[in-house]
Order: structure tokens, then C-alpha cells, then sequence
């Protein structure tokens, strides 16, 4: 039984404008949630809507969580399963969902005195993350390279998609610059052709790059299937995958090699747990993404990143490329692109800083 639903807007700048093949960014403007269960235990969410990939607002976000409050209010932090059926009867907010869902496990997780990713499989205790570099020129996006690897980051996420030609020198001058220890993933966010990409892909093999995500849009299967016929290099869904069943389409397309879950897509860590089971299944790896999360977001990445062995591929970032952490104590850590969910019981946040939330309301 919940007690309260506590409603915050977190907004926070980017270190730099953040380019990619459909826009770009300043700014995380996300929605944190406190839920207080009965107990006077407290559970952290985080929604971080996208209007380009899912459709949402932060006004979705608030409507969705206000029209699910009542229904929910009722439930043990146990009852996950009945949660993620009540968050699927309707197509609103899966970002605001993911919130729900999160503060749910947090709860649990707090009931049973164990950290997350220990429910939700225990299977490794850090996973080392990429850190992304968005569209700039060439030797701009090289300099940011040499930059993240003087930091430590052992495997970088280069954004491209704008310009096919520019894209392959973009990979050339990161090579060029971080030599060949560094592990390169692309992500085109669906920039491309499918004959654009079959061409690009095909010339970024000369420069040992990882996989390649999303390099057509979203709903071109058959393309994708040639796309992935046609390479040397894998291919990760993206946008493609945001539920178990656009799971099951995917694969039954023969369409990739990788399936990238992001929580936001996937309602939250019992949806994403689903997609890797399909995936499992099937054969193809996991990654895991983010969207604009914080630390309070990222955190529930880094469990269930830890929780599962499918997901092998991490790409849990987005916190480091904000300019303000609003998590003072506790949760996921970061050394060296090295991420650890750590021991404390549920997510493990402990303190957040007040001031950078703003409180929209109070559902009781
Ligand atoms: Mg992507």
C-alpha cells in the first residue's frame, strides 16, 4: 500500500549542446517521482520522456502518472507483475511508467534488505559503460575522443546519421586519434538509406567498429534485414524495439543482431527483463541505453545491466553528460567508465539535492 505519490520537474543542462541525426539538445528535462509506501519507506523514479521515440511530453508524463496513481496506490511494492499489467492497458507515457516501476523495485528491493540487480538475476557486480560523443566535425569529435579516453572510458558511442560521406570521416579521425584499443559503437539513429547505410557500413569496416545501431528507420524491417545481409559489422535495434512483442517482430524478421533495451521504452526494469528473455532465447545479445536520465534514472540501468548475463553490451552514459548530479548520496558510481550499482538495499539512493527539484504535486 502506498501512502503518497510525491511529483517533481528535474531539469538540468548539458555540459554541451548535444547533436544527433534528428536534433539537438541542451538540456534533460526529466520527472522525478517519491513514492512513500505505508511503511514510511520511500521509493525513487524517474521518467526521461522522448517526444521523438516515444511519442511523449512531460504533460503525458504528469497525466499518465496521475491517471495510474489511483490504480496502484493500492499494490504491494511485490505486486510487479500486476503493476506492468495495469501500466499496459493503456499506450500513454512509457517513460512515466518506467518511473513507476522503478520507485516499485526500489521498494522491494528496500522490504527484502537486497540491492536490485540482486533480484533480478545478481549476475555481475560492475559493468563498464561507453560514454557517447554527439555529431560535430571530424576533428572536433576526435578531440572529444582523446578527451573520454584520457578519462578512462575504454569504449566510445559516436553518433552519426547526418551525411554519409562526413560519417565515414568522423570514424576515420576518432580511429585515427584513439588508435585501436578503444572499442567504437556507431549509432545513426536512423539517419540513413538502406542503400546509404549498406555503403557506410561497409567502408566503417575498415575501422573495427563494434555494431552499428539503428542505421535505418524504425519501422523498415525488411530493410534492416538487408541492411544486416549486406554487413560485415553487427546491427543493434534501437528504435525499432520498445516492447516484448516489437522484440519478437525483430527477431522474427531476421532483422539484427543485437536488440538495445532502453527502460524508458520498455516501461521499466519488468519490461526490460521480458525483451531479454525473448532475446535470450532467441540468440541475439542485449545492450542496455538511456535516454536524458539522471543519476536517480541511470541507476536502475546499472542494476539491471548487473542483474542479467544477456546484456552485454552498456551504454548507460547519459548522467555524464549533464552538468549537475542531483543524486548526493548513493546510487550507481562511476571510475574510469567502470559502473557499480553497489550493496544498499533497492536502488540504493540514498540523498538527493531538493533544491534541483521542483515539486508539481502530491498525489495521495
Ligand atoms: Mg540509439
Amino acid at each position: 500500500m502506498l501512502r503518497r505519490m510525491e511529483v517533481y520537474l528535474l531539469e538540468i543542462p548539458l555540459n554541451e549542446p548535444f547533436r544527433i541525426s534528428s536534433g539537438t539538445s541542451t538540456r534533460s528535462t526529466n520527472i522525478v517521482i517519491r513514492l512513500v509506501d505505508a511503511n514510511g519507506n520511500e521509493g525513487w523514479g524517474e521518467a526521461s520522456p522522448s517526444r521523438r521515440v516515444l511519442n511523449e511530453t512531460l504533460d503525458t508524463v504528469k497525466a499518465t502518472l496521475k491517471n495510474l496513481f489511483p490504480k496502484v496506490k493500492e499494490l504491494e511494492c511485490t505486486d510487479i507483475e500486476k503493476l506492468y499489467e495495469l501500466m499496459m492497458e493503456t499506450p500513454d507515457s512509457p517513460s512515466a511508467k518506467a518511473a513507476l516501476d522503478f520507485a516499485f523495485f526500489d521498494l522491494y528491493g528496500k522490504e527484502i534488505s537486497k540491492p536490485v540487480y540482486k533480484l533480478l538475476g545478481g549476475y555481475r557486480e560492475s559493468i563498464e559503460t561507453d560514454i557517447t560523443i554527439g555529431i560535430m566535425e571530424p576533428e572536433e569529435q576526435a578531440k572529444r575522443a582523446l578527451k573520454f579516453v584520457a578519462q578512462g572510458f575504454r569504449s566510445l558511442k559516436i553518433k552519426l546519421g547526418i551525411d554519409p560521406k562526413k560519417d565515414i570521416e568522423r570514424i576515420k579521425a576518432i580511429r585515427d586519434a584513439v588508435g585501436y584499443d578503444i572499442i567504437l559503437r556507431v549509432d545513426a539513429n536512423q539517419g540513413w538509406s538502406v542503400n546509404e547505410a549498406i555503403y557506410v557500413i561497409d567502408k566503417l569496416a575498415d575501422y573495427e567498429v563494434e555494431l552499428v545501431e539503428q542505421p535505418i528507420r524504425w519501422d523498415d524491417l525488411k530493410g534492416l534485414r538487408r541492411v544486416r545481409k549486406e554487413s560485415s559489422i553487427p546491427i543493434a535495434a534501437d528504435e525499432s524495439v520498445k516492447t516484448p512483442s516489437d522484440a519478437i517482430k525483430v527477431i522474427e524478421a531476421d532483422a539484427v543482431d543485437i536488440i538495445n533495451i532502453k527502460l524508458m521504452k520498455s516501461r521499466g526494469i519488468w519490461g526490460a527483463l521480458k525483451i531479454a528473455s525473448i532475446s535470450e532465447a532467441a540468440g541475439i545479445k542485449n545492450m542496455i541505453g538511456c535516454m536524458g536520465e539522471s543519476r536517480i534514472g541511470i541507476t536502475a540501468g546499472v542494476h539491471v545491466a548487473q542483474g542479467l548475463k544477456n546484456i552485454m553490451i552498456y551504454d548507460l552514459d547519459s548522467d555524464l553528460l549533464l552538468k549537475e548530479d542531483v543524486v548526493i548520496e548513493g546510487g550507481a558510481s562511476i571510475e574510469q567508465g567502470v559502473r557499480r550499482a553497489g550493496s544498499d538495499s533497492g536502488l540504493g539512493i540514498k540523498n538527493v539535492r531538493k533544491e534541483m527539484l521542483t515539486q508539481i504535486s502530491v498525489l495521495k
